[in-house]
């Protein structure tokens, strides 16, 4: 019997994904209908297709925010599928990032406590903490809008805050729902930019939602979905 007739995991996968469903039987709605997907280390995977195609119901499960109604789910060789929510939390703390479309900052705090607030979570002194997030807004060219809040920041400049903000407790894997959605296309490719060039100096895998063609084609792989399964999964050169 192989490994994977076992349901044992494979440590050659970050992300091992296997017959998963969600379903919502109360609208009728089957989101996800049998997807399997498999990411190596390093890979930067496009998740394409139409709307309501399942990509974000699909992101939502692989980043541990939502939970499958059938099938098995390996992040890092560990079956995450049934973990709880303290555990989920812990997993997404400690090994995930996320970028969202709307960008998700608390609108009340400044950039540098926005930046803060997973490693508070994580437990890092106070001015660790500080040290660290004041590093990762340098570093996605943020230096001296520290004190700034969203609404005192432009849509490129929050999403800046959102990378840093998913970037400082070093993840193992990015996920990203069409995070550059709400920017005009020259910022979202300066977006773009600053995400290749974070994953070409660390150890980091990608699945990223998006619906644009220019954008995808940042990403050596693409998973095309329809109808809740994967139609399509061609692997290209990026560029
Ligand atoms: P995409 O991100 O590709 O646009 P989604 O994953 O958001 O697609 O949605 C896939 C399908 O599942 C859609 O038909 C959507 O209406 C449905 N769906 C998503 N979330 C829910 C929910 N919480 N309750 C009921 N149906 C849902
Ligand atoms: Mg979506």
């Amino acid at each position: 019997m192989s490994a994977s007739e076992r349901g044992v995991a494979s440590t050659r996968y970050v992300l091992d994904a296997r017959g998963l469903h969600k379903d919502y039987p109360e609208m009728g709605v089957s989101a996800l209908d049998g997807v399997d997907l498999t990411v190596e280390p390093g890979e930067f995977v496009a998740l394409r297709g139409a709307s309501g195609s399942g990509k974000s119901t699909l992101l939502n499960i692989l980043g541990c925010i939502d939970r499958p109604s059938r099938g098995q789910y390996f992040l890092g060789g560990r079956d995450v599928s049934t973990l709880d929510r303290t555990e989920s939390a812990w997993v997404r703390l400690h090994y995930l990032g996320f970028i969202f479309q709307s960008f998700h900052l608390i609108g009340s705090d400044t950039a540098l406590e926005n930046v803060s607030l997973p490693l508070f979570y994580a437990g890092v002194a106070r001015r660790e903490r500080e040290r660290r997030a004041r590093e990762m807004l340098a570093r996605v060219g943020l230096e001296g809008r520290e004190h700034h809040r969203p609404r005192e920041l432009s849509g490129g400049q929050r999403q800046r805050v959102a990378i840093a903000r998913a970037f400082v407790s070093t993840p193992k894997v990015l996920l990203a729902d069409e995070p550059t959605g709400a920017l005009d296309s020259r910022t979202a490719h300066e977006v773009m930019q600053l995400l290749l060039e974070l994953r070409a100096e660390r150890d980091l895998t990608i699945v990223l939602v998006t619906h644009e063609e220019d954008v995808a084609n940042y990403a050596e792989r693409h998973v095309f979905m329809r109808d809740g399964r994967v139609e399509k999964d061609v692997r290209r050169a990026a560029g």
